[in-house]
Protein backbone atom coordinates (compact mmCIF):
# COMPACT_ATOMS: atom_id res chain seq x y z
CA UNK A 1 0.00 0.00 0.00
CA UNK A 2 1.12 3.05 -1.07
CA UNK A 3 2.02 6.06 1.51
CA UNK A 4 2.20 8.93 -0.94
CA UNK A 5 -1.09 9.77 0.33
CA UNK A 6 -2.82 10.54 4.37
CA UNK A 7 -4.96 7.62 3.64
CA UNK A 8 -4.79 4.19 1.50
CA UNK A 9 -8.75 4.80 1.34
CA UNK A 10 -11.19 7.75 2.49
CA UNK A 11 -14.67 7.25 2.26
CA UNK A 12 -17.22 9.85 2.17
CA UNK A 13 -20.48 9.29 4.00
CA UNK A 14 -20.84 6.99 7.34
CA UNK A 15 -23.80 5.34 6.19
CA UNK A 16 -24.35 1.35 5.33
CA UNK A 17 -22.01 1.83 2.87
CA UNK A 18 -18.90 4.07 3.89
CA UNK A 19 -19.08 2.20 6.98
CA UNK A 20 -18.73 -1.15 5.80
CA UNK A 21 -15.74 -0.64 3.09
CA UNK A 22 -14.06 1.35 5.77
CA UNK A 23 -14.06 -1.57 8.07
CA UNK A 24 -13.05 -4.28 6.06
CA UNK A 25 -10.44 -2.22 4.46
CA UNK A 26 -9.06 -1.20 8.02
CA UNK A 27 -8.93 -5.13 8.99
CA UNK A 28 -6.84 -5.93 6.13
CA UNK A 29 -4.76 -3.54 7.33
CA UNK A 30 -5.23 -0.04 4.77
CA UNK A 31 -5.11 3.42 6.67
CA UNK A 32 -8.61 4.83 6.60
CA UNK A 33 -10.62 7.48 7.20
CA UNK A 34 -14.49 8.57 6.79
CA UNK A 35 -15.75 11.85 6.35
CA UNK A 36 -19.48 12.11 8.03
CA UNK A 37 -21.28 15.52 7.63
CA UNK A 38 -24.46 14.06 9.77
CA UNK A 39 -24.56 11.47 12.43
CA UNK A 40 -23.03 7.67 12.56
CA UNK A 41 -24.87 5.17 10.54
CA UNK A 42 -26.33 7.84 7.76
CA UNK A 43 -29.98 6.83 7.01
CA UNK A 44 -30.43 3.58 8.00
CA UNK A 45 -29.56 3.97 11.57
CA UNK A 46 -30.84 7.62 11.95
CA UNK A 47 -33.71 8.15 9.59
CA UNK A 48 -34.61 4.88 8.04
CA UNK A 49 -34.58 1.26 8.58
CA UNK A 50 -33.79 1.08 12.61
CA UNK A 51 -36.68 3.71 13.69
CA UNK A 52 -39.02 2.59 11.00
CA UNK A 53 -38.90 -0.56 12.62
CA UNK A 54 -39.15 0.17 16.23
CA UNK A 55 -42.52 2.27 14.87
CA UNK A 56 -43.62 -1.02 13.06
CA UNK A 57 -42.94 -3.37 16.17
CA UNK A 58 -45.03 -0.48 18.30
CA UNK A 59 -47.63 -1.01 15.45
CA UNK A 60 -47.62 -4.68 15.49
CA UNK A 61 -48.26 -4.54 19.10
CA UNK A 62 -51.04 -2.10 18.74
CA UNK A 63 -52.59 -5.14 16.95
CA UNK A 64 -51.60 -7.62 19.29
CA UNK A 65 -53.72 -5.86 22.15
CA UNK A 66 -56.61 -6.03 19.90
CA UNK A 67 -56.31 -10.02 19.13
CA UNK A 68 -55.64 -10.66 22.72
CA UNK A 69 -59.29 -10.60 23.64
CA UNK A 70 -60.23 -12.61 20.96
CA UNK A 71 -57.33 -15.07 22.61
CA UNK A 72 -58.99 -14.50 26.21
CA UNK A 73 -57.13 -11.74 27.95
CA UNK A 74 -59.40 -9.18 29.40
CA UNK A 75 -56.62 -6.28 28.17
CA UNK A 76 -57.75 -3.17 26.32
CA UNK A 77 -55.82 -0.62 24.37
CA UNK A 78 -55.89 2.28 27.14
CA UNK A 79 -53.70 5.04 25.23
CA UNK A 80 -51.39 4.99 22.90
CA UNK A 81 -47.96 7.60 24.26
CA UNK A 82 -46.18 8.14 20.94
CA UNK A 83 -43.40 10.38 22.40
CA UNK A 84 -42.73 7.95 25.10
CA UNK A 85 -42.06 5.50 21.97
CA UNK A 86 -39.79 8.15 20.62
CA UNK A 87 -37.94 9.11 23.29
CA UNK A 88 -36.76 5.44 23.92
CA UNK A 89 -36.30 4.77 20.34
CA UNK A 90 -34.03 8.05 19.93
CA UNK A 91 -31.96 6.61 22.76
CA UNK A 92 -31.40 3.53 21.22
CA UNK A 93 -30.21 5.34 18.15
CA UNK A 94 -27.91 7.69 20.21
CA UNK A 95 -26.13 4.25 21.57
CA UNK A 96 -25.80 3.16 17.90
CA UNK A 97 -24.12 6.06 16.84
CA UNK A 98 -21.86 6.12 20.25
CA UNK A 99 -21.12 2.29 19.43
CA UNK A 100 -19.92 3.49 16.12
CA UNK A 101 -17.58 5.91 17.21
CA UNK A 102 -16.09 3.63 19.65
CA UNK A 103 -15.75 1.34 16.88
CA UNK A 104 -14.19 3.37 14.78
CA UNK A 105 -11.47 4.09 17.05
CA UNK A 106 -11.11 0.56 18.82
CA UNK A 107 -10.45 -0.21 14.37
CA UNK A 108 -8.09 2.76 14.17
CA UNK A 109 -10.45 4.50 10.98
CA UNK A 110 -9.80 7.88 11.64
CA UNK A 111 -13.44 10.08 12.25
CA UNK A 112 -13.95 13.51 10.74
CA UNK A 113 -16.63 15.23 11.23
CA UNK A 114 -17.80 17.92 8.09
CA UNK A 115 -18.71 17.99 4.76
CA UNK A 116 -16.25 16.31 2.17
CA UNK A 117 -15.70 17.91 -1.29
CA UNK A 118 -13.49 17.64 -3.98
CA UNK A 119 -10.30 19.29 -4.53
CA UNK A 120 -8.90 16.99 -7.35
CA UNK A 121 -9.08 13.34 -8.12
CA UNK A 122 -6.81 12.27 -5.03
CA UNK A 123 -7.41 15.43 -2.43
CA UNK A 124 -10.58 16.26 0.03
CA UNK A 125 -11.59 19.28 2.20
CA UNK A 126 -13.79 18.92 4.88
CA UNK A 127 -14.63 21.41 7.91
CA UNK A 128 -10.85 23.17 6.48
CA UNK A 129 -8.86 19.99 6.68
CA UNK A 130 -7.21 19.11 3.43
CA UNK A 131 -6.12 15.35 2.92
CA UNK A 132 -5.29 13.10 0.03
CA UNK A 133 -5.72 9.48 -0.54
CA UNK A 134 -4.92 6.68 -3.00
CA UNK A 135 -8.19 5.48 -3.23
CA UNK A 136 -11.80 7.14 -2.26
CA UNK A 137 -15.46 5.83 -1.69
CA UNK A 138 -18.24 7.82 -2.57
CA UNK A 139 -21.11 6.51 -0.50
CA UNK A 140 -23.08 9.97 0.57
CA UNK A 141 -26.46 8.35 -0.58
CA UNK A 142 -30.14 10.10 -1.16
CA UNK A 143 -32.48 12.31 0.55
CA UNK A 144 -36.47 12.46 -0.02
CA UNK A 145 -37.87 14.41 -2.99
CA UNK A 146 -40.25 17.32 -2.38
CA UNK A 147 -42.26 18.00 -5.22
CA UNK A 148 -42.41 21.52 -6.64
CA UNK A 149 -45.44 22.63 -6.32
CA UNK A 150 -46.85 25.59 -4.49
CA UNK A 151 -47.16 25.33 -0.44
CA UNK A 152 -44.94 21.84 -0.34
CA UNK A 153 -43.03 23.37 1.90
CA UNK A 154 -45.96 22.72 4.36
CA UNK A 155 -45.62 19.00 3.93
CA UNK A 156 -42.86 16.68 5.86
CA UNK A 157 -40.95 13.86 4.30
CA UNK A 158 -39.71 10.84 6.15
CA UNK A 159 -37.06 12.49 8.18
CA UNK A 160 -39.89 15.23 9.51
CA UNK A 161 -42.01 12.09 10.32
CA UNK A 162 -39.10 10.94 12.82
CA UNK A 163 -38.67 13.90 14.23
CA UNK A 164 -42.45 13.76 15.18
CA UNK A 165 -42.84 14.17 18.54
CA UNK A 166 -47.07 13.91 19.00
CA UNK A 167 -48.99 11.88 17.14
CA UNK A 168 -50.45 13.41 14.39
CA UNK A 169 -54.29 12.84 14.19
CA UNK A 170 -55.24 12.98 10.36
CA UNK A 171 -52.49 12.48 7.74
CA UNK A 172 -51.95 12.60 4.14
CA UNK A 173 -49.37 10.47 2.16
CA UNK A 174 -48.53 11.21 -0.83
CA UNK A 175 -46.78 8.25 -3.03
CA UNK A 176 -46.94 4.92 -3.62
CA UNK A 177 -43.69 3.27 -2.85
CA UNK A 178 -42.09 1.27 0.12
CA UNK A 179 -41.77 4.54 2.44
CA UNK A 180 -45.82 5.58 1.65
CA UNK A 181 -46.94 2.20 2.94
CA UNK A 182 -44.86 1.30 5.73
CA UNK A 183 -45.49 4.71 7.12
CA UNK A 184 -49.57 4.61 6.35
CA UNK A 185 -49.37 0.88 7.71
CA UNK A 186 -47.61 1.78 11.02
CA UNK A 187 -49.83 4.96 11.63
CA UNK A 188 -52.75 3.15 10.46
CA UNK A 189 -52.29 0.64 13.39
CA UNK A 190 -51.32 3.36 16.09
CA UNK A 191 -54.75 5.58 15.28
CA UNK A 192 -54.04 7.85 13.24
CA UNK A 193 -56.68 8.59 10.30
CA UNK A 194 -54.44 8.11 6.90
CA UNK A 195 -55.11 8.87 3.51
CA UNK A 196 -52.53 7.90 0.43
CA UNK A 197 -52.74 9.89 -3.04
CA UNK A 198 -51.28 8.03 -5.51
CA UNK A 199 -50.79 9.50 -8.97
CA UNK A 200 -51.23 5.92 -10.83
CA UNK A 201 -53.41 2.92 -10.09
CA UNK A 202 -51.50 0.62 -7.71
CA UNK A 203 -49.27 0.67 -4.71
CA UNK A 204 -45.50 -0.84 -5.06
CA UNK A 205 -45.95 -0.88 -9.16
CA UNK A 206 -42.90 -2.73 -9.95
CA UNK A 207 -43.74 -5.51 -7.32
CA UNK A 208 -45.66 -8.83 -8.26
CA UNK A 209 -49.19 -8.31 -8.91
CA UNK A 210 -50.38 -10.82 -6.63
CA UNK A 211 -48.61 -8.82 -3.91
CA UNK A 212 -49.65 -5.68 -4.56
CA UNK A 213 -53.31 -6.54 -5.00
CA UNK A 214 -53.43 -8.32 -2.38
CA UNK A 215 -51.93 -5.44 0.20
CA UNK A 216 -54.49 -2.66 -1.53
CA UNK A 217 -56.94 -4.91 -0.27
CA UNK A 218 -55.61 -5.17 3.42
CA UNK A 219 -54.45 -1.82 3.83
CA UNK A 220 -58.26 -0.53 2.79
CA UNK A 221 -59.83 -3.16 5.15
CA UNK A 222 -57.79 -2.31 7.73
CA UNK A 223 -59.51 1.60 6.51
CA UNK A 224 -57.07 3.25 5.02
CA UNK A 225 -58.26 5.64 2.57
CA UNK A 226 -56.49 4.83 -0.81
CA UNK A 227 -57.15 7.57 -3.55
CA UNK A 228 -55.61 6.26 -6.59
CA UNK A 229 -54.72 8.48 -9.81
CA UNK A 230 -54.73 12.00 -7.77
CA UNK A 231 -52.20 14.46 -8.15
CA UNK A 232 -51.73 17.00 -5.28
CA UNK A 233 -51.06 20.02 -7.02
CA UNK A 234 -50.99 22.88 -4.10
CA UNK A 235 -50.94 22.70 -0.71
CA UNK A 236 -52.40 25.50 1.53
CA UNK A 237 -52.94 26.11 5.63
CA UNK A 238 -56.26 26.85 6.53
CA UNK A 239 -56.57 29.36 9.25
CA UNK A 240 -57.07 26.93 12.22
CA UNK A 241 -53.41 25.89 11.55
CA UNK A 242 -54.89 22.35 9.39
CA UNK A 243 -53.41 21.66 5.84
CA UNK A 244 -55.49 21.68 2.86
CA UNK A 245 -54.93 19.96 -0.18
CA UNK A 246 -55.65 20.58 -4.04
CA UNK A 247 -55.81 18.19 -6.19
CA UNK A 248 -55.68 17.95 -10.14
CA UNK A 249 -59.59 16.58 -10.14
CA UNK A 250 -60.77 19.58 -8.55
CA UNK A 251 -60.95 17.60 -4.97
CA UNK A 252 -60.27 19.64 -1.90
CA UNK A 253 -59.38 17.81 0.93
CA UNK A 254 -59.44 19.57 4.04
CA UNK A 255 -58.80 19.45 7.95
CA UNK A 256 -55.03 17.34 7.76
CA UNK A 257 -52.40 17.70 10.44
CA UNK A 258 -49.59 16.06 8.59
CA UNK A 259 -48.60 15.72 5.18
CA UNK A 260 -46.34 13.30 4.19
CA UNK A 261 -44.25 13.28 0.66
CA UNK A 262 -42.85 9.81 0.07
CA UNK A 263 -42.33 10.22 -3.69
CA UNK A 264 -38.77 9.01 -3.92
CA UNK A 265 -35.46 9.89 -3.24
CA UNK A 266 -33.03 11.77 -5.19
CA UNK A 267 -28.95 11.67 -4.80
CA UNK A 268 -27.54 15.06 -3.25
CA UNK A 269 -23.65 16.72 -4.72
CA UNK A 270 -24.32 19.61 -2.92
CA UNK A 271 -20.94 20.99 -2.29
CA UNK A 272 -19.42 17.79 -3.02
CA UNK A 273 -17.78 18.88 -6.31
CA UNK A 274 -17.67 15.89 -7.83
CA UNK A 275 -16.72 17.77 -10.98
CA UNK A 276 -13.07 18.79 -9.89
CA UNK A 277 -12.57 15.13 -9.63
CA UNK A 278 -13.84 14.80 -12.92
CA UNK A 279 -16.52 12.49 -12.02
CA UNK A 280 -19.34 11.79 -14.01
CA UNK A 281 -22.64 11.67 -13.22
CA UNK A 282 -25.85 10.50 -14.80
CA UNK A 283 -28.74 12.53 -16.11
CA UNK A 284 -30.54 11.51 -12.78
CA UNK A 285 -27.87 12.86 -10.62
CA UNK A 286 -26.67 9.42 -9.96
CA UNK A 287 -22.61 8.43 -10.05
CA UNK A 288 -22.60 4.82 -12.79
CA UNK A 289 -20.66 2.28 -11.42
CA UNK A 290 -19.23 -0.97 -13.65
CA UNK A 291 -19.42 -4.35 -11.63
CA UNK A 292 -16.69 -3.17 -9.62
CA UNK A 293 -17.94 -0.22 -8.21
CA UNK A 294 -15.86 1.75 -9.99
CA UNK A 295 -16.80 4.87 -11.18
CA UNK A 296 -15.24 6.66 -14.86
CA UNK A 297 -12.30 7.59 -12.51
CA UNK A 298 -10.10 4.68 -11.49
CA UNK A 299 -9.26 5.16 -8.01
CA UNK A 300 -13.17 6.56 -7.36
CA UNK A 301 -15.40 4.37 -6.38
CA UNK A 302 -19.11 4.92 -5.48
CA UNK A 303 -21.38 2.15 -3.55
CA UNK A 304 -24.61 2.48 -2.26
CA UNK A 305 -28.02 4.32 -2.90
CA UNK A 306 -25.78 7.14 -4.65
CA UNK A 307 -25.27 5.02 -7.46
CA UNK A 308 -29.05 4.33 -8.30
CA UNK A 309 -28.64 0.69 -8.21
CA UNK A 310 -31.53 -1.43 -5.20
CA UNK A 311 -31.07 1.14 -2.56
CA UNK A 312 -31.01 -0.81 0.10
CA UNK A 313 -28.67 -1.31 3.35
CA UNK A 314 -27.46 -4.94 3.03
CA UNK A 315 -26.70 -4.06 -0.77
CA UNK A 316 -24.65 -0.77 0.50
CA UNK A 317 -22.91 -3.33 3.23
CA UNK A 318 -22.22 -5.94 0.86
CA UNK A 319 -21.13 -4.11 -2.00
CA UNK A 320 -18.89 -1.82 0.56
CA UNK A 321 -17.45 -5.42 1.93
CA UNK A 322 -16.45 -6.82 -1.42
CA UNK A 323 -15.25 -3.87 -2.81
CA UNK A 324 -12.44 -3.79 0.02
CA UNK A 325 -11.79 -7.35 -0.42
CA UNK A 326 -11.16 -7.07 -4.02
CA UNK A 327 -8.80 -4.09 -3.36
CA UNK A 328 -7.07 -5.48 -0.18
CA UNK A 329 -6.97 -9.14 -0.11
CA UNK A 330 -6.16 -9.89 -3.08
CA UNK A 331 -9.51 -10.79 -4.88
CA UNK A 332 -9.44 -9.09 -8.21
CA UNK A 333 -12.96 -10.82 -8.66
CA UNK A 334 -14.63 -10.11 -5.91
CA UNK A 335 -18.05 -8.24 -6.56
CA UNK A 336 -21.46 -7.85 -5.65
CA UNK A 337 -23.91 -10.19 -7.71
CA UNK A 338 -26.92 -7.96 -7.96
CA UNK A 339 -29.28 -10.38 -9.09
CA UNK A 340 -32.22 -11.76 -6.66
CA UNK A 341 -31.94 -9.58 -4.31
CA UNK A 342 -34.38 -10.22 -1.46
CA UNK A 343 -36.85 -7.52 -0.10
CA UNK A 344 -38.93 -6.58 2.94
CA UNK A 345 -41.34 -4.06 2.79
CA UNK A 346 -42.99 -3.69 6.44
CA UNK A 347 -46.51 -2.99 5.60
CA UNK A 348 -49.14 -4.21 7.52
CA UNK A 349 -49.00 -7.18 6.75
CA UNK A 350 -45.31 -7.42 5.63
CA UNK A 351 -44.06 -8.51 2.40
CA UNK A 352 -40.85 -10.78 1.15
CA UNK A 353 -40.07 -11.00 -2.32
CA UNK A 354 -36.88 -12.25 -3.98
CA UNK A 355 -36.56 -13.29 -7.74
CA UNK A 356 -38.55 -12.55 -11.08
CA UNK A 357 -42.23 -11.73 -10.62
CA UNK A 358 -44.62 -13.66 -12.73
CA UNK A 359 -45.08 -11.24 -15.26
CA UNK A 360 -41.15 -10.47 -15.70
CA UNK A 361 -40.48 -13.93 -16.06
CA UNK A 362 -43.09 -14.76 -18.59
CA UNK A 363 -41.68 -11.54 -20.57
CA UNK A 364 -38.32 -13.78 -20.33
CA UNK A 365 -38.80 -16.70 -20.70
CA UNK A 366 -42.79 -17.42 -22.09
CA UNK A 367 -44.72 -20.61 -22.10
CA UNK A 368 -41.82 -22.19 -19.92
CA UNK A 369 -43.24 -20.41 -17.07
CA UNK A 370 -45.37 -22.12 -13.94
CA UNK A 371 -46.95 -20.77 -11.28
CA UNK A 372 -48.07 -22.52 -8.17
CA UNK A 373 -49.80 -20.05 -5.39
CA UNK A 374 -52.32 -20.12 -2.31
CA UNK A 375 -53.82 -17.96 -0.17
CA UNK A 376 -55.01 -18.50 3.87
CA UNK A 377 -56.12 -17.56 6.81
CA UNK A 378 -53.15 -18.38 8.65
CA UNK A 379 -54.01 -20.27 12.27
CA UNK A 380 -53.03 -17.39 14.35
CA UNK A 381 -55.91 -15.05 12.56
CA UNK A 382 -58.32 -17.90 12.41
CA UNK A 383 -59.01 -17.15 16.12
CA UNK A 384 -59.08 -13.35 15.61
CA UNK A 385 -61.94 -10.90 14.62
CA UNK A 386 -58.88 -9.84 12.84
CA UNK A 387 -59.04 -11.36 9.39
CA UNK A 388 -55.35 -10.95 8.05
CA UNK A 389 -55.20 -13.37 4.80
CA UNK A 390 -51.81 -14.57 3.83
CA UNK A 391 -50.72 -15.64 0.29
CA UNK A 392 -47.93 -16.78 -1.70
CA UNK A 393 -46.33 -17.44 -4.98
CA UNK A 394 -43.75 -19.30 -6.33
CA UNK A 395 -42.86 -18.63 -9.99
CA UNK A 396 -40.81 -21.82 -11.83
CA UNK A 397 -39.23 -22.08 -15.26
CA UNK A 398 -38.25 -25.14 -17.48
CA UNK A 399 -39.08 -28.56 -17.86
CA UNK A 400 -37.06 -28.57 -14.00
CA UNK A 401 -38.95 -26.16 -12.61
CA UNK A 402 -36.04 -23.94 -11.31
CA UNK A 403 -37.81 -20.87 -8.94
CA UNK A 404 -37.09 -17.99 -10.37
CA UNK A 405 -39.40 -15.98 -7.90
CA UNK A 406 -40.46 -16.26 -4.08
CA UNK A 407 -43.38 -13.89 -3.16
CA UNK A 408 -44.91 -13.82 0.33
CA UNK A 409 -47.15 -11.68 1.83
CA UNK A 410 -48.71 -11.86 5.03
CA UNK A 411 -47.88 -12.20 8.71
CA UNK A 412 -44.23 -13.64 9.36
CA UNK A 413 -43.37 -12.81 5.95
CA UNK A 414 -40.08 -10.67 6.90
CA UNK A 415 -39.03 -13.60 8.61
CA UNK A 416 -39.83 -16.12 6.27
CA UNK A 417 -38.13 -15.03 3.22
CA UNK A 418 -34.21 -14.98 4.14
CA UNK A 419 -33.50 -19.03 4.02
CA UNK A 420 -35.87 -19.43 0.53
CA UNK A 421 -33.82 -16.67 -0.19
CA UNK A 422 -30.80 -18.70 -0.22
CA UNK A 423 -32.47 -21.26 -2.26
CA UNK A 424 -33.31 -19.47 -4.62
CA UNK A 425 -29.98 -17.63 -5.49
CA UNK A 426 -28.37 -21.74 -5.12
CA UNK A 427 -30.74 -22.55 -7.67
CA UNK A 428 -33.65 -24.56 -6.17
CA UNK A 429 -36.50 -26.44 -8.14
CA UNK A 430 -39.55 -26.94 -7.17
CA UNK A 431 -39.10 -30.39 -6.49
CA UNK A 432 -36.07 -29.39 -3.49
CA UNK A 433 -38.51 -27.24 -2.31
CA UNK A 434 -41.04 -30.13 -2.14
CA UNK A 435 -38.22 -32.71 -1.05
CA UNK A 436 -37.64 -30.37 2.24
CA UNK A 437 -39.61 -31.49 4.90
CA UNK A 438 -42.39 -28.93 6.62
CA UNK A 439 -42.21 -27.19 9.78
CA UNK A 440 -45.46 -27.97 11.81
CA UNK A 441 -47.40 -26.00 12.09
CA UNK A 442 -46.67 -22.71 10.59
CA UNK A 443 -47.31 -20.46 7.27
CA UNK A 444 -44.16 -21.38 5.77
CA UNK A 445 -44.39 -25.15 5.20
CA UNK A 446 -46.86 -24.03 2.43
CA UNK A 447 -43.98 -23.03 0.26
CA UNK A 448 -42.52 -26.54 0.90
CA UNK A 449 -45.79 -27.99 0.05
CA UNK A 450 -47.97 -25.85 -2.57
CA UNK A 451 -49.48 -28.01 -5.14
P1 LIG B 1 -26.71 6.62 3.61
O1 LIG B 1 -27.05 5.67 4.67
O2 LIG B 1 -27.76 7.61 3.20
O3 LIG B 1 -25.40 7.38 4.10
C1 LIG B 1 -24.88 8.49 3.39
C2 LIG B 1 -24.17 9.37 4.41
O4 LIG B 1 -23.36 10.30 3.69
C3 LIG B 1 -25.12 10.21 5.26
O5 LIG B 1 -24.87 9.98 6.63
C4 LIG B 1 -24.80 11.66 4.86
O6 LIG B 1 -24.89 12.55 5.97
C5 LIG B 1 -23.38 11.53 4.38
N1 LIG B 1 -22.97 12.55 3.42
C6 LIG B 1 -23.62 12.94 2.29
N2 LIG B 1 -22.87 13.85 1.62
C7 LIG B 1 -21.73 14.02 2.35
C8 LIG B 1 -20.57 14.81 2.16
N3 LIG B 1 -20.40 15.57 1.08
N4 LIG B 1 -19.62 14.76 3.12
C9 LIG B 1 -19.74 13.96 4.22
N5 LIG B 1 -20.82 13.19 4.43
C10 LIG B 1 -21.79 13.21 3.50
N6 LIG B 1 -33.25 -0.36 3.62
C11 LIG B 1 -33.38 -1.64 4.03
O7 LIG B 1 -32.61 -2.51 3.60
N7 LIG B 1 -34.35 -2.02 4.93
C12 LIG B 1 -35.22 -1.11 5.44
O8 LIG B 1 -36.08 -1.48 6.25
C13 LIG B 1 -35.11 0.24 5.04
N8 LIG B 1 -35.95 1.16 5.52
C14 LIG B 1 -35.81 2.46 5.14
C15 LIG B 1 -36.72 3.38 5.63
C16 LIG B 1 -36.61 4.71 5.26
C17 LIG B 1 -37.60 5.71 5.82
C18 LIG B 1 -35.58 5.11 4.37
C19 LIG B 1 -35.44 6.56 3.97
C20 LIG B 1 -34.69 4.20 3.85
C21 LIG B 1 -34.81 2.86 4.23
N9 LIG B 1 -33.95 1.89 3.72
C22 LIG B 1 -34.09 0.58 4.10
C23 LIG B 1 -32.89 2.23 2.75
C24 LIG B 1 -31.54 2.38 3.45
O9 LIG B 1 -31.65 3.31 4.51
C25 LIG B 1 -30.49 2.85 2.46
O10 LIG B 1 -30.46 1.95 1.36
C26 LIG B 1 -29.09 2.90 3.07
O11 LIG B 1 -29.08 3.75 4.18
C27 LIG B 1 -28.08 3.38 2.03
O12 LIG B 1 -26.81 3.47 2.60
P2 LIG B 1 -25.73 4.46 1.95
O13 LIG B 1 -24.47 4.23 2.71
O14 LIG B 1 -25.72 4.34 0.49
O15 LIG B 1 -26.27 5.93 2.26
P1 LIG C 1 -39.94 4.33 -3.94
O1 LIG C 1 -39.09 4.42 -5.13
O2 LIG C 1 -40.13 3.03 -3.27
O3 LIG C 1 -41.42 4.84 -4.28
C1 LIG C 1 -41.70 6.13 -4.68
C2 LIG C 1 -42.94 6.04 -5.55
O4 LIG C 1 -43.65 7.28 -5.48
C3 LIG C 1 -42.60 5.88 -7.01
O5 LIG C 1 -42.40 4.54 -7.30
C4 LIG C 1 -43.80 6.48 -7.72
O6 LIG C 1 -44.76 5.45 -7.94
C5 LIG C 1 -44.35 7.48 -6.69
N1 LIG C 1 -44.13 8.85 -7.13
C6 LIG C 1 -43.02 9.38 -7.71
N2 LIG C 1 -43.22 10.68 -7.96
C7 LIG C 1 -44.46 10.98 -7.54
C8 LIG C 1 -45.23 12.17 -7.53
N3 LIG C 1 -44.76 13.32 -8.02
N4 LIG C 1 -46.47 12.11 -7.00
C9 LIG C 1 -46.97 10.97 -6.51
N5 LIG C 1 -46.29 9.80 -6.49
C10 LIG C 1 -45.04 9.83 -7.00
O7 LIG C 1 -39.37 5.45 -2.97
P2 LIG C 1 -39.42 5.62 -1.40
O8 LIG C 1 -39.06 7.03 -1.18
O9 LIG C 1 -40.65 5.05 -0.83
O10 LIG C 1 -38.20 4.72 -0.93
C11 LIG C 1 -36.89 4.95 -1.47
C12 LIG C 1 -36.10 3.69 -1.47
O11 LIG C 1 -35.67 3.40 -0.13
C13 LIG C 1 -36.89 2.45 -1.89
O12 LIG C 1 -36.85 2.29 -3.29
C14 LIG C 1 -36.20 1.32 -1.16
O13 LIG C 1 -35.16 0.81 -1.95
C15 LIG C 1 -35.64 2.01 0.08
N6 LIG C 1 -36.51 1.66 1.21
C16 LIG C 1 -36.49 0.36 1.61
C17 LIG C 1 -37.30 -0.06 2.62
C18 LIG C 1 -37.27 -1.49 3.01
O14 LIG C 1 -36.32 -2.18 2.66
N7 LIG C 1 -38.27 -1.99 3.72
C19 LIG C 1 -38.19 0.87 3.32
C20 LIG C 1 -38.12 2.22 2.82
C21 LIG C 1 -37.31 2.59 1.80
P3 LIG C 1 -45.72 5.50 -9.26
O15 LIG C 1 -44.78 5.66 -10.41
O16 LIG C 1 -46.43 4.19 -9.22
O17 LIG C 1 -46.62 6.68 -9.07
Amino acid sequence: MSRQYDYDLVAIGAGSGGLSVAQRAAQYGAKTAVIEAGKMGGTCVNVGCVPKKIMWFGAQLAYALRDARDYGFAVENRGFDWSALVHKREAYIASINNWYHTYLSDSNIDEITGHARFIDAHTLEANGKTLTAERIVVATGTRPVVPDIPGAGLGITSDGFFALDHQPQQVAIVGSGYIAVELAGLLNSLGSDVMMYLRKGHLLREFEAMLRESLMEMMLEDGIDIVPRTQVTEVRRNPDGKLQLVCDKGRLTGNIDELIWAIGREPDHSGLQPEAAGIHIDERGYIPVDDFQNTNIAHIHAIGDVTGRAPLTPVAIAAGRRLADRLYDNKPDRHLDYANIPTIVFSHPPIGTVGLTEDEARAGHGDSVKVYQTRFTAMYNALTAHDIKTAMKLVVVGSQEKVVGCHIIGPGADEMLQGFAVALKMGATKKDLDDTVALHPTSAEELVTMK
